[in-house]
């Protein structure tokens, strides 16, 4: 967090996540009341942020793709280029997140890494759920990616039943371990309430017994303020309590959230 980063979001993902925000038990149906009325909308953009659910909804919901453009590697590379501040790599981060970024596009992130556009890059963080393996092509290359003195992080945000999704899909605790073969991995448990700590904590002690050995960072539902300012300050002092790591969503407060943040 505070690290200059560019965000490349790939669509898809394999979970739905219509929890987050609901009583336990009940599904958010936001994304598929705005998917009634995609007409409406022209770009990813202008779509409404959500309160309950996924709040990434445009980058996984099969309704809202044609929102999101196509791109080749090439314009990707060019694109970044327009962002960073120098028109070429320094301290700058990539983030490549989602939906879930592990799925079918591990075969194409070679083509993207190896543009010559993106030479001077050194860290590469994967926004996962943690529940896609590596494809053994893909772990190849990443293997070789990181030899030269480069990093890569996964930041596994691994579901637990907040998020609607069960337990035996979301926990994966063998597959993460297997990314700690290629980089560093901590994990990032979204939470509110005192039943999703002790989901939490249960989770972790699958991973550690995994022998997953990364950091664990707490972090408060919400993705709108009303929601978040609800969840920030109890879910800080749970990590404290538990000598965990505690994320912000420093993209609430400074931004709203809004789509590109
Ligand atoms: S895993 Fe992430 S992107 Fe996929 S539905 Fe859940 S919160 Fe959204």
């Amino acid at each position: 967090m505070g690290v200059p980063s560019v965000f490349l979001r790939t669509f898809g993902c394999n979970f739905k996540c219509a929890g987050f925000g609901m009583p336990r038990g009940e599904l958010s149906t936001e994304a598929e009341d705005i998917a009634s009325v995609v007409h409406l909308y022209n770009t990813y953009e202008d779509l409404p942020l959500v309160s309950t659910g996924c709040d990434s909804y445009a980058s996984w919901h099969p309704d809202f793709k044609d929102l999101s453009p196509m791109l080749t590697s090439d314009a990707i590379a060019d694109r970044i280029m327009e962002i960073i501040p120098h028109g070429e790599w320094q301290d700058e981060h990539l983030v490549i997140t989602g939906g879930e970024p592990l799925l079918g596009w591990q075969r194409a992130y070679p083509d993207l890494l190896d543009h010559p556009k993106m030479e001077g890059l050194t860290e590469i963080t994967f926004e996962t759920n943690g529940t896609q393996q590596l494809t053994p092509e893909f772990r190849e290359y990443l293997h070789n990616w990181n030899k030269v003195g480069r990093e890569i992080t996964f930041s596994v945000s691994a579901k637990l039943p907040a998020s609607g999704e069960k337990w035996e899909d979301a926990i994966k605790p063998e597959i993460v371990c297997t990314y700690e073969e290629v980089g560093t991995a901590y994990l990032k448990l979204v939470v509110a309430t005192e039943q999703d700590i002790k989901d939490a904590e249960q989770a972790v002690d699958e991973f550690r017994k995994a022998g997953f050995t990364g950091h664990i960072y707490l972090m408060p539902v919400g993705g709108v303020e009303s929601v978040y300012n609800l969840n920030a300050k109890s879910v800080a002092i749970a990590a404290m309590k538990r000598g965990w790591r505690y994320s912000d969503r420093l993209q609430v407060p400074l931004f709203k959230n809004e789509w590109g943040t």
